[in-house]
């Protein structure tokens, strides 16, 4: 039997913790399918269809990987209509336990057939988040160490842009 695994999140931006996360599950399972997903609760810095370049120039040396943009679908209703039974969710810490729990517990109440796999993040990794780097990147700091090259030449690009931004044609 095949196993197709879903890896949904927001990825704003995909840093090296994510890309460590789906490179393990990409050894654990047949497929993985990482899906761009819209948060409502956080307003994004990159749109869907970059992120989706991204994240697919990111994982290209990954064959069982692909890269998708999620519908306005509930994590789950897209999981069974991709044939996934399982989602992959990182933890780095208790908050993040707390947080991963609550979505997983929900999901099984929707889909009790569809699994959540939860990854303990890296060590190396665990600190990582997308927003501390947004927040770091900003006031110039480095963390070309902390994504992936393309990632970080498109972040630069976004940040040295915003200031243009704003500014009337
Ligand atoms: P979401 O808004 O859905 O939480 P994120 O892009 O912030 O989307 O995270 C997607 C998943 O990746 C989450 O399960 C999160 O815990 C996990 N994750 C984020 N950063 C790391 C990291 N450094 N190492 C491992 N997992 C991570």
């Amino acid at each position: 039997m095949t196993t197709i695994a879903l890896f949904p999140g927001s990825f704003d931006p995909f840093t090296n913790g994510h890309l460590n996360l789906v490179t393990r599950a990409a050894v654990l399972f047949d497929q993985v399918i990482v899906a761009v997903m819209t948060n409502t609760s956080k307003k994004p810095l990159f749109t869907g269809e970059e992120k989706l370049a991204l994240i697919t120039a990111a994982t290209q040396s990954l064959p069982n990987v692909t890269v998708t943009a999620a519908p306005q679908l509930l994590t789950v209703a897209y999981a069974q209509q991709l044939g996934a039974t399982v989602l992959v969710r990182g933890v780095r810490d208790t908050k993040d336990f707390s947080y991963e729990t609550d979505i997983a517990d929900m999901n099984q109440t929707l889909a009790p057939a569809v699994e959540t796999v939860l990854l303990l993040a890296d060590k190396q990794y665990r600190y990582l988040s997308s927003s501390l780097i947004k927040e770091v990147a900003q006031f110039g700091g480095d963390v070309s160490s902390l994504l992936p090259s393309n990632v970080n030449d498109a972040l630069k690009q976004k940040l040295a842009g915003d200031g243009h931004e704003t500014q009337p044609q």
